[in-house]
């Protein structure tokens, strides 16, 4: 294997803030600047590493697919993230997800053909792309020693979490769930896989909060993604996309906003591979939130906040959540994995729309399960929250700001199997039902439902149906 930056002159952590830029060993565990408070990014002496010449002679790991680290979507692209020791990687063979192009989906964005491609991040261990960040957090907690690991989590953090720890058995899982937004899907997950699960009156964001005191008080390693070795590994999903697409650069990435974690790890990629010149030009990048709980658009579109080459102004911040607070305002969408008020990587999030071009808009619940209908409908599947990215190119799409012969990468966070509930609300004939799960959340018809039909127990009503339906 490849010479690691276990060093502090090869890799080591830096806040983001220019004006500060204070460096941590990559030994220290911590989620922000002790000077400013900002948060950190994982920065390398790339001149000291070997990185290859070419994106290309990554391909070569797949025929040492025996390797546990070769065989890892993550840990196959170790040479651009080489904070870890290899000895010490905890893989449970994340990161092998594909791309694949979609005419149905691309047809309803309203794209030419051939120029919608959906990256699936449903396919990884525990069905949704934290396990690409988690791989890399938790090979930092074991190689500084932890024992124990929390995260607060809308359910997939968690899940992640969860597995990793009952695979390796090197750590305890302590999570933390807001009561009643969590779907049963990942929640079973977290249980089944033997996590402390504790659920605390109140929603993410409180959890959220909740659970940065209790892992400084308790010492426990925090695994949420203000955690900057997750992030490391989260660019791998771009290295995936641009290896599937023969590493050519597409136009747009498009991907769901939460914490944005996973949109600030995809800035830093692009960064990082057009400084080594490993790439020509850099994608534009779209974020989307759901309107229940956009904070990043009401920043961006409507009060021009901007990272302004790392002079943010946060007041415009701290005005804006005074507000929320002000009006008792909590993030509400049917999108759980993205209904988040208070994402802790704003700001690295600002520079990565720097750095990407980009833009961000917001979707209704009812544009979202819309759009994770068509998802379903191309044979992929995803929870709602990861339908927030189609919902959002089919938006930039009509407002001529994506054109139809680009090409667009959407990114399918999670699987469909999370979040049943809504999908099987969505479909169903009961009106009642229907009004229960979605109606509150003003969802007031389905696009492309898909009824079951109602039939009594007899053979020719059923022959009749049959023939009727199809
Ligand atoms: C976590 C998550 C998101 C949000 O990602 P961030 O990095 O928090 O912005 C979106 N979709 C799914 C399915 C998730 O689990
Ligand atoms: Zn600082």
């Amino acid at each position: 294997m490849s010479t690691v930056a276990t060093k502090t002159d090869l890799a080591y952590q830096q806040c983001i803030m220019p004006h500060c830029g204070e460096t941590y060993d990559v030994g220290e565990v911590r989620t922000s600047c002790d000077k400013c408070g900002s948060l950190l990014d994982i920065v390398y002496q790339w001149d000291s590493l070997p990185v290859p010449k070419k994106l290309r002679e990554f391909e070569a790991k797949w025929m040492r697919r025996n390797e546990p680290l070769c065989r890892s979507g993550v840990w196959r692209f170790h040479e651009l993230l080489p904070f870890a020791d290899p000895e010490k990687v905890v893989t449970i063979g994340e990161g092998q997800t594909p791309l694949m192009a979609s005419e149905g989906v691309g047809s309803f964005v309203g794209m030419k053909p051939g120029q919608l491609f959906l990256e699936y991040e449903g396919m990884n261990p525990s069905g949704s792309f934290k396990d690409n960040g988690m791989t890399a957090a938790f090979t930092h907690a074991h190689t500084i020693g932890a024992k124990r690991a929390a995260c607060a989590s809308t359910g997939n953090t968690s899940a992640s979490l969860a597995l990793y720890c009952c695979v390796s058995k090197l750590m305890q899982a302590v999570i933390f769930i807001g009561s009643g937004k969590i779907s049963y899907g990942k929640l079973s997950q977290a249980l089944d896989y033997g996590a402390l699960t504790i659920q605390i009156a109140g929603d993410f964001d409180d959890a959220m909060q909740r659970v940065r005191e209790i892992s400084s008080r308790l010492g426990i390693y925090l695994v949420n993604s203000v955690n900057p070795f997750r992030l490391e590994g989260q660019k791998t999903i771009m290295f995936r996309v641009l290896e599937s697409l023969n590493w050519e650069v597409p136009d747009w990435i498009v991907v769901p906003g939460g914490n944005l974690g996973n949109s600030s790890s995809f800035a830093k990629a692009f960064h990082e591979l057009k400084e080594l010149g490993l790439v020509d030009r850099i994608p534009r990048l779209a974020i989307i939130n759901a309107k229940g709980a956009d904070t990043l658009y009401e920043l961006v579109e409507n009060r021009g906040l901007r990272w302004n080459q790392g002079k943010p102004n946060s007041e415009v911040m701290d005005t804006y959540y005074a507000e929320l607070d002000a009006a008792h305002l909590r993030a509400d969408t049917i999108a759980s994995a993205i209904e988040i008020n208070r994402p802790v990587n704003l700001f690295k999030c600002l520079r990565g729309l720097e750095c990407m071009d980009g833009v961000v808009r917001e979707v209704t619940d009812q544009q979202i399960l819309d759009a994770k209908a068509q998802v379903g409908m191309s044979g992929l599947g995803c929870e709602p929250a990861s339908a927030a990215s189609v919902a959002g190119a089919k938006m930039l799409r009509e407002e001529g700001i994506i054109d139809p012969s680009e090409r667009v990468v959407c990114i399918l966070t999670g699987h469909q199997l999370k979040d049943p509930t809504a999908t099987v609300a969505y479909h169903t004939s009961d009106q009642k039902e229907f009004d229960r799960v979605l109606g509150s959340r003003g969802v007031s018809r389905a696009a492309f439902a898909n009824r079951a039909v109602q039939v009594e127990n007899d053979l020719d009503a059923i022959v009749r149906s049959i023939q009727l339906n199809s």
